[in-house]
Parts: structure tokens; sequence; C-alpha cells
């Protein structure tokens, strides 16, 4: 009987295969309950497209360079014939399964075994080492083993099967309900350990457990104050949206830890926040943002950016770009889980708190009208922030999910987050660096990304010079001046105005493009969907027509 990663494998491939959800699940349901508790937790987070926990610190963070060796070492292609099969496929799982066809004789190889290398990959230092542990895991495995490794790497399976979907599948195993395993899942950020519970008949015992990131609760986008209105009703909360970076702060006892928007550790660099955390004479978990604050005064996003990444910030890093934590959410205190408190009680008690300096609290004020809002979104901009977040005082807080109880209201200053696809040697002292980036947007009809513009950078010379050797090596394809790269950078677009155009194949082109920066903390699922750019264009061609209008009118 096939059992081992060889069973998983063609377990995907059978739900790949279909396009029914119900069929996807009844397979993945029927595959959970084969495995014993030892392999079940290993399973469910596999199908995940991850290759841990999303609780779990460790990060494989491989990269294409990785994969490309040792596929270059085993399957005796080169770089060019791996860049060409990738063009052809577009997705890594079919580029090793194409590069180790015909290879036969794959050693047994249990989950348990593929997760053992996956952490003895993250363990070692080396890129050389990396991939010389890749290659051996690869070398006992089969061509379609080996191809849902590649997919586990990457973080997709592309099999149709969204997170939701594995939820479901384990209710249907274990007889639960799947909004009880989605909470639980929320709760605990495993799903293997929810596989568990779920198999005991003990989710209700799941907890919000500290000391490990919770999902944030997202905003959606909306330009227009009155549409917000008519959504939240007439009484709305009105928060300052902040540009900074977003934070999660936990405290157990004695112990601190900050967590960023892409659920990372980021406790070192922010000393002076833990710091005065640990004064605090509570345990919680905040939600808020980090800034960049002097004088009294939000300082641009380019200041904070030099605290970001660091493991250690010396005390003249510390003076030059001091920090703030503005906090806008209390969702645990002593013990006390509030994730189902309406947002007027935790804000009660997060106003209660006193939290000490550097903490602040997010600027709130309440709008009735379309009108108050439009007052309160430049007075938010005097105070230098970037528009407003609009919250309903009596929803409940949903982590993971972009609902509309949180709006974000950033009118004319719309920026896209893209991904870049394509670099290009650039012109005059640019012309021996990659400085030209050619971006896309995720078509979600289609399951693919959509180039949408190109932009000169508007990076510093030394980020150009880092980012050059870094599109080096995720290169697919070297044309000369152009290269098509890994799709894997997350750039935040600011443009002028956004056409319709045959330019690009998303249909669309910008108008003067700019990066605002390279966002670090978002990967390839946080990128705006095509559907996006149509919401903009519809906005930016009734603007236009509004110029023109008033143009004709004077
Ligand atoms: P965006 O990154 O454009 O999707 O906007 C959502 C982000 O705005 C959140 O992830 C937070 O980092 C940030 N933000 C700034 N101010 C607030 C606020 N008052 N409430 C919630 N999120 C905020």
């Amino acid at each position: 009987m096939v059992s081992g990663m060889e069973a998983f494998a063609r377990v995907g491939e059978a739900i790949r295969a279909t396009t029914s959800k119900l069929e996807k699940t009844r397979l993945l349901a029927e595959y959970l309950v084969g495995l014993d508790d030892a392999t079940l937790p290993i399973g469910a987070v596999f199908f995940t497209g991850r290759p841990f926990a999303d609780r779990d610190q460790r990060k494989l963070n491989l990269g294409y360079a990785v994969i490309r060796d040792s596929m270059i070492q085993l399957g005796q292609v080169d770089e060019q014939a791996l860049g060409d099969a990738y063009l052809r496929h577009s997705d890594i799982g079919d580029v090793i399964e194409e590069v180790l066809a015909g290879r036969t004789h794959p050693v047994p190889t249990s989950l348990a075994d593929v997760l053992q290398t996956f952490i003895r990959i993250y363990e070692q230092r080396t890129v050389r080492k990396k991939t010389e542990e890749l290659r051996a895991l690869m070398d006992r495995l089969s061509p379609l083993a080996a191809k849902y490794v590649g997919k586990i790497l990457t973080g997709d399976l592309r099999i149709g099967l969204r997170a939701g979907l594995v939820e479901e599948g384990i209710a249907r195993a274990f007889h639960a309900s799947a909004p009880d395993v989605s909470w639980a899942s929320l709760l605990t950020g495993d799903l293997g350990e929810v596989a568990l519970l779920a198999r005991g008949g003990r989710l209700r015992e799941a907890r919000l457990r500290l000391m490990h990131p919770l999902q944030f609760m997202l905003a959606s986008p909306e330009e227009d104050a009155a549409a917000i209105m008519r959504r939240v009703g007439d009484e709305a909360w009105v928060e300052d949206k902040y540009d900074g970076i977003r934070g999660q702060l936990h405290k157990e006892g004695g112990r601190i830890v900050l967590y960023s928007r892409d659920l990372n550790e980021v406790t070192a660099a922010f000393p002076e926040v833990v710091e005065a955390a640990s004064a605090i004479p509570h345990d919680l978990l905040l939600d808020g943002e980090l800034l960049a604050f002097r004088d009294g005064r939000v300082r641009p996003f380019f200041e904070l950016q030099r605290r970001l990444g660091r493991k250690v910030v010396k005390a003249e890093l510390r003076q030059e770009v001091p920090v703030i934590f503005t906090a806008f959410d209390l969702l645990y205190l002593d013990g006390r889980d509030l994730l189902l408190e309406p947002l007027r009680e935790r804000r009660r008690l997060l106003e209660e708190l006193n939290l000490p300096s550097p903490f602040m609290l997010a600027h709130l004020i309440q709008a009735q009208t379309p009108e108050d809002l439009d007052r309160i979104f430049d007075d938010a901009r005097a105070r230098h922030n970037e528009g407003l977040m609009v919250k309903d005082p009596k929803s409940v807080y949903s982590p993971g999910r972009r609902g509309l109880a949180w709006l974000k209201l950033k009118k004319a200053l719309a920026t896209l987050d893209v991904v870049v696809t394509g670099v290009e040697v650039g012109h005059g002292k640019r012309k021996h660096v990659l400085s030209d980036y050619t971006f896309a947007v995720y078509d979600e009809r289609a399951d693919r990304l959509v180039n949408i513009g190109k932009a000169y950078s508007g990076l510093t010379d030394v980020e150009i010079a880092k980012m050059t050797e870094y599109f080096k090596s995720i290169t697919l394809k070297d044309y000369g001046r152009f290269r098509l790269v890994q799709p894997e950078v997350v750039l935040e677009v600011a443009f002028d105005a956004i056409m319709e155009s045959g330019r690009h194949n998303s249909g669309f082109a910008l108008r003067f493009p700019r990066i605002v920066r390279i966002r670090t903390d978002k990967t390839l699922r946080d990128i705006d969907t095509l559907a996006n750019v149509e919401t903009l264009h519809r906005a930016f061609t009734g603007e236009r027509v509004q110029l023109v209008e008033s143009a004709q009118s004077q």
C-alpha cells in the first residue's frame, strides 16, 4: 500500500483533478482519517501548503535559489533549461516533476521524515548546506512526491485547496462543525493540533494562547465616505490610519513578544516598547501600529524602516528614530479572551489600562455623516496620518478576516501592492544595476499573475545595489538587459491614475507609477488583485469625468 509522502502526493493530485469543493474535502477527509496520531498533524499542516504550522516561529524562507540549485544538481539540467521549464509551467512543483521525470525506485519516505528534513534545512546556516539537505531528500522521492515537497516549500500547493477547505476537510473527517474547527485554528494557530483535537472530540478545549502570533483582523478598502456611512450605520468609530507596521504585543508574566503583520517576531527591533511593557501589571495581548515618532508627531515610514529587521538596536539608533506603539485593540487581559467582546468593551478596557509611554492610544472619534468623515479625514492628514479606519463599535475581533466591520479610507492616496516579475538594467549611472521593475497583480479568476506596470526605482542607490544582487539570485531567465524573476518581492506602488491599456496583459496600465517601498512584511499572498484594480479604475474614471466636467464649466 502506498504511504508517506507518496500517498500525500497522490491525494494532492486527486484533489487537484476535481473542481468540486465537496469532492476535494471528501478526498482530504478520507486521507486524514487514515493517518495515525503522530502523522495526522503533519499531514493537515502540509495540506495548507506550509512546512510548519502558522504558530511555529520557524520559517524556511528558502527562496528560489536553493530549490533551483538542488534541481540543477539532481536533474542534471542547467539554469537556463530550468528557467525555461518554469516559464512553461509557472509552478515550481510542476518544474520539479518534469526535471526528475523518469527517475524510478524511490525510497519510502514518511511525512515525519520530510518534516525532519524541513527542520534540518531550517537549522542549517549556509545556503550550500540547505541545498544539500533538500537535494538528499528529493533524491529519495518519486518525481510526484518531490513535486509536492516543492509545492510545500513555495507555500502554495495550487490544487484549489484554500485554508478554509482544509478546515472543512478536518471537520468532515472527524464529524465536527467547520466553524468550530476554524475558530480553534485561529485561537491556536496550529491546524495540526486542531486536527488532533477534532479527532478526540475536544475542539472546545482550544484556548487563545499567548506567545504565538494571532492572525490580524484586516480592513476592506472603501473610497467613498457616503458608502462607508451606509455600511457602518449611524454609529461609526473613526480612528486615524497610521502608516507604520502592524504590531501585536504579547505579555505573559515577565515575557514579552512582539509580532509583525507577517506573523514574524520583531521583539528585538523595539527594545523601548518591550521595556515599557514589562512595567504593565497585567498579562495581555495588544494590537496596534508601531510608528516612528518625534517631537510630538508621527514621522514618515522610511524613518521607521531603519529600525526594521534589526537584531540589536544601538542606543544611537534608538535616539535617532524613537518609536511608539499606538494601540487600538485589546484581545486578552489577565486570563480573559476578549475576541468575542464588542469593540466598545475592548476599547473601554484598553483605556482603563493607562498604558505607559511609549504606548499611545489610537485617536478615536465618532462620525455620523459623510461630511463628518471628510472633515476627520483632513484632520488625520494634518496629523500626518495616511487616512482613516472606520470601525463598527459592536463588532467582534475576527482574526485573519478582511471583513466589513473595519473599513479603510485612503482616498486619492491609493497605492497598490504588487509583485516584481521582471527587472531590467537602468540608464545613465544605473546602467550596471537592475533598477527598472516590471510588476504584476493577481488575477483571481485565471489564478495567475498579470503585469500592470513598470517603475523606475524610487529606491536609494544602496537599496538598488542590494536588490540587484537579490534579483540575480532569483532570476528565472536572463535575456541580457532584462531578466524574468521568481515572483516574490512585493512592492507598494503609488501612481497618478489607472488606465485601460493593451501594453500589459492585465489590460491596465498605471500613470507615473513610483515605488513607495519594498513590503518585506508582505508576501505573494498579500498582493492586490485584478478585481481591486478594476474597482480603483472605476473610481479613477469617475474622478476624471468630474475633472472634465469642471474644466468644461470653467
Ligand atoms: P493596508 O495595509 O492598506 O491593508 O491597511 C491595513 C493596515 O492599516 C493594518 O494592517 C494596520 O497595519 C494599519 N493600521 C493603521 N492604523 C490602524 C488602525 N487605527 N486600526 C487598524 N489598523 C490600522
